[in-house]
């Protein structure tokens, strides 16, 4: 007889990993789609002692100097995932972020929590957008040194685990050189998207009879978005994405994602409750360019989890650097944005409406760049212990060419509880493009793409890292 615990050494760990994993992403599904939830803080109190668990680590950095290839490979996986989700789920950090949410929820009433954020989204009440950024401002005045006060702590636990900085942990750079790429990778993609940009200021100033603000650029860009994607009906998502993805040899009716519409909140997410037998996904799928990437995005994370060939952990899972997972979902997302799949599925679109909306669909993809580019760069300047409000004012300035009306915020507040959350969405934009590019002209809804991707991206699951991925021939 042999001693079972020679057979998995990572028995206990997976063990352990998977019995608060479960029931949080459950709850935390049921929270986003409004079905009733429990009290899972002492799930939460597990994760978090998982991952500060310093003989876990010993553990795996043990089995990682195994001379057995497999155990080798799995146990530096672990040790990634620690490192990519460790530090923000540490006891030392959790509760900060626990005060950040809070502090961004702000009082009773309509704009509480997600409503101010709904408001500047989508209400075509210029007054009521205007009275929801001021409320955000506020609420940012009080989190800002919160933000601040996580990013001194991040630094500390990074740096006690011998890297130089927290940016230096989740990124592989440190914070100066970090923050450098970021400034020039937004500074020639804001150059580059300056007509986009000046043609939504310009119908913006039509429609409003005055400059748009920052209370006006997104509640515009999606109504412009919704009226040039008039022919995308939310009703349609489901068979447009199934025939769009048959062609790409992605059988969604036998993948049996579980699908919900949560109207009323922003945003969508994508559930790898446990992969890859039960995925689901849910969002704001209004009709409409907006709804219809949406969509497509979500569904692309769903059909990623569905894709995954290890069954399990820590590599039954998407990348752990979202900037990769991201990525993919706006491969998907690439699709409603492709002319040729638009002229296929549409064929009677005049040339003039076909113009528009790819108008409308470049001027909300702008101002998504600049937003995200906006909030990594608040971010970033925060690991520095540095708050200044006119330095934010100026970066404000920098990206959309004004000052912020009403002071430094962050707007799409959704984002603060995970810390570089926005810098991975910054990252994932070159994932998409390299993708893309390494089509070298093939249609991107046809059989060869989706059979690259499929390859390349979705099936290595957690497997994948993006250095890895960007550095391949
Ligand atoms: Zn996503």
């Amino acid at each position: 007889m042999t001693a079972p615990s020679n057979e998995n050494p990572f028995a206990e760990i997976e063990e352990r990993y998977e019995s608060f994993r479960y029931p949080i992403a459950i709850n935390a599904w049921n929270a986003a789609v409004g079905e009733p939830t429990e009290d899972v803080s002492h799930h939460e109190q597990a994760q978090v002692a998982f991952f500060s668990d310093d003989a876990v680590s010993a553990l795996l950095k043990k089995l990682a100097k195994s001379p057995d290839p497999a155990t080798r490979n799995r146990a530096e996986g672990w040790l990634r995932l620690r490192e990519q989700d460790g530090m923000q789920e540490h006891e030392s950090i959790a509760p900060i972020t626990a005060r950040i949410v809070e502090a961004m929820r702000g009082d009773p009433g309509p704009l509480h929590d997600r409503g101010a954020l709904m408001a500047i989204y989508s209400s075509p009440d210029a007054d009521a957008r205007d009275e929801a950024l001021k409320e955000i401002q506020r609420r940012s005045e009080k989190m800002l040194p919160i933000l601040r006060q996580r990013s001194v702590a991040l630094n500390k636990l990074a740096q006690s685990e011998g890297y130089e900085d927290f940016v230096h942990a989740q990124t592989g750079m440190p914070l100066r050189e970090a923050t450098a790429q970021i400034e020039a990778m937004c500074a020639e993609n804001i150059q580059a998207k300056s007509a986009d940009w000046d043609r939504l200021n310009e119908r913006g100033a039509t429609i409003l009879g005055r400059a748009p603000t920052d209370a006006d650029w997104t509640a515009l860009s999606t109504a412009w978005s919704a009226e040039a994607g008039f022919f995308l009906k939310s009703d349609d998502f489901y068979s447009l994405s199934g025939r769009a993805l048959k062609k790409m040899g992605f059988d969604v009716d036998a993948m049996n994602i579980q699908i919900r519409s949560t109207p009323g909140r922003p945003g969508g997410a994508a559930y790898g409750i446990s992969i890859p037998d039960d995925v689901r996904f849910h969002g704001h799928f209004m009709d409409g360019f907006e709804g219809a990437r949406g969509w497509f995005h979500e569904l692309g994370h769903a059909v990623h989890m569905k894709a995954v060939t290890d069954t399990k952990p820590p590599f039954n899972d998407l990348p752990f650097e979202r900037a990769l997972s991201e990525g993919v979902g706006e491969v998907f997302g690439a699709i409603v944005r492709d002319g040729d799949w638009v002229r296929s599925e549409f064929a009677d679109l005049s040339d003039d409406e076909m113009k528009e909306y790819i108008a409308a669909t470049k001027a909300l993809d702008t101002l998504v760049v600049r937003f995200n580019c906006y909030q990594t760069r608040v971010e970033l300047s925060l690991y520095e212990g540095d708050l200044d409000p006119e330095r934010l004012s100026t970066m404000h300035e920098e990206i959309f060419g004004v000052r912020p009306k009403y002071g430094p915020a962050y707007p799409i507040y959704i984002y603060l509880g995970r810390p570089l959350y926005i810098w991975e969405y910054v990252i994932s934009a070159v994932v998409t493009e390299t993708f893309i590019n390494r089509l070298d002209g093939l249609p991107l809804v046809g059989p060869e793409a989706g059979e690259i991707l499929r390859r390349k991206l979705l099936a290595p699951g957690a497997r994948l890292t993006l250095k890895e991925y960007l550095a391949e021939q």
